[in-house]
């Protein structure tokens, strides 16, 4: 790893403290951070560096996977970092920082490189990269690179504007778009599984697959982001990025030993190959939901419009699920659905891809309706099952799910950041958002935000503690599948192992 100062805006944030300082320890217990490692966090409030350095160690300390001992090392990794006070807009404030940077550099022997980390409302990242370029600051001797988190833009136009500003200071090269859900680990696993396995890859196209579903359901409603997210809504907040980035990751198909670009090149296929929405289909290939008051573990919980900070009336989605069709020679006639909700029975995310059994007889014997599926769980718990239909053995003529279960304890497992951390300052952009991946999933939802603005979808509603409005299962009964859910928590009490039950019957 080559020396490296890392200049973190928004250093005294929710999203340094609670996910970057921990990736950080993380990196530097694996040792996989560099001995000329400096970080330079930046705010608006005043903090020494003994201040800034005690926050840090409280961030690790509440928040880091592994243990953190009190020992030498934490002080050694704890010396690494300094604090500058710096007011966005004030250009007086870059040269500041650029005087402690090149201080910084003066005393590592070699080539030192520069890693902008923008953790920092989106209104901020233009400014921010026109004044690291106006400063000299974007002038290293080593590389530079800028990692930005998201939102990246707000629709297609503005993303389009800020992706404009941005490569004045920045080639796509050096642009590391974060899309936390990529540093997952089952997600970064996806393509190598079916790359690897003769089996999955043989299977891995419209002959043999019925359909896809992804979905990403959260137990939390708006929490204290009900002002941001009355102007988000599902379709922005995860759709748009996190939603197809997965499909993007599930659908690519990649040669062994895929290149970054490669990797790069055939989300953008997949993207172009997703059969647009119009204005007449979007109303029965999307479903808009709202959450209203219900119970979720056992507890009442109020209704979307009765949070606080959401106006009344207001026709915000916090619940999406969409059918998606990629037009390809691998995928076409396969549809995926995607669904992503607040407030829902239980928080997972996670792919279940349904065989299709060309063999299947049609009678009425018990379990002959068992699916054959292969689960990705991709959070909160990390594994995959394959559930297979079996003949049961003690009951002549009955069928039962046989399940092949992995699953990963999450303390050995490196957190999103932590790959992504260390993706960036390995330079592998494999799994950070390229511009075109970011600009044609934009151009796809846009048609379904003009129609939400336009409000000409149908707003329906469901019960907080569900699986949606009803009308998202009827999206794929019209096809003859249904949403297959992984009752895992529930099914591990009552009966030891991971189960797949039929969302009718759950
Ligand atoms: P936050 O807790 O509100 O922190 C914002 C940071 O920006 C603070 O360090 C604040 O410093 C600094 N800041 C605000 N105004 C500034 C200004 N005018 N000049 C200089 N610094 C300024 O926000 P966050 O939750 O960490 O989120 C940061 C970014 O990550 C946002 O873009 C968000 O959308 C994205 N994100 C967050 C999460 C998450 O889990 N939190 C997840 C995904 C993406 P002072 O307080 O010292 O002024």
């Amino acid at each position: 790893m080559e020396a490296t100062t890392f200049v973190l805006f928004g250093a005294t944030g929710d999203l340094a403290r609670r996910k970057i300082y921990p990736a950080l320890y993380n990196l530097f217990l694996d040792r996989k951070l560099s001995h000329s490692f400096s970080v330079v966090g930046l705010g608006r409030r005043e903090l020494g560096d003994e201040a800034f350095q005690a926050m840090v160690e409280k961030s690790i300390r509440d928040f880091s996977r592994r243990e953190v001992n009190p020992s030498a090392s934490v002080r050694s990794f704890l010396k690494a970092f300094q604090y500058n006070v710096l007011e966005v807009g004030n250009a007086e404030d870059y040269l500041k920082l650029l005087q402690r940077v090149e201080q910084l550099e003066a005393g590592k022997g070699s080539t030192p490189n520069r890693m902008f980390y923008l953790s920092v409302g989106p209104e901020f990242f233009e400014p921010i990269a026109l004044n690291i370029k106006e400063s000299g600051l974007g002038a290293a001797k080593g590389w530079k690179r800028l990692v930005i988190e998201k939102p990246f833009g707000h629709d297609l136009p503005s993303a389009q504007k800020l992706n404009l500003k941005l490569s004045e200071a920045f080639s796509e090269e050096e642009i590391y778009r974060i899309d936390h859900y990529l540093g997952k680990p089952m997600v970064q696993e996806l393509d190598v599984f079916q790359q690897t396995n003769p089996v999955l890859h043989a299977l891995w196209n419209n002959r043999y697959i019925a359909n896809v579903q992804i979905t990403a359901a959260e137990t939390v409603g708006v929490e204290e982001r009900a002002g941001y997210y009355d102007h988000v809504g599902a379709l922005r907040d995860m759709f748009q990025n996190h939603m197809l980035q997965l499909l993007m990751m599930l659908a690519i198909r990649l040669p062994k030993d895929s290149s970054a670009d490669e990797v790069r090149f055939k989300k953008k296929e997949v993207m172009e190959s997703l059969e647009p929405l119009e204005e007449g289909n979007i109303g029965s290939e999307v479903i808009r939901g709202q959450y209203t008051a219900g119970v979720i573990k056992g507890k009442p919980v109020p209704g979307y419009l009765a949070e606080p900070g959401i106006p009344a009336g207001s026709v915000n989605d916090t619940f999406i699920a969409a059918r998606l069709q990629i037009d390809d020679p691998f995928w076409k006639g396969v549809p995926f659905y995607i669904r992503t909700g607040k407030r829902m029975k239980e928080k997972s995310t996670r792919i279940v891809i349904e065989f299709k059994e060309p063999l299947k007889q049609v009678s009425s014997a018990e379990g002959e309706d068992i699916p054959n599926l292969l689960v990705f769980e991709i959070s909160p718990n990390e594994g995959i099952t394959l559930q297979l239909k079996a003949r049961d053995p003690q009951h002549k003529g009955k069928f039962k799910a046989m399940h092949i279960d992995f699953h990963t304890s999450s303390i050995e497992i490196p957190e999103a950041y932590e790959n992504l951390i260390h993706d960036a300052l390995r330079g592998d952009p494999s799994f950070f958002a390229h511009w075109n991946e970011v600009e044609l999933s934009w151009k796809w939802v846009q048609p379904i935000l003009n129609a939400f603005a336009e409000n000409t979808v149908p707003l329906h509603t469901y019960a907080a503690g569900s699986h949606g409005p009803a009308e998202s299962d009827q999206l794929l009964a019209r096809d003859g599948h249904h949403w297959w859910l992984d009752a895992a928590g529930e099914a591990d009490e009552e009966a030891g192992e991971v189960a797949m039950r039929d969302a009718a019957n759950f």
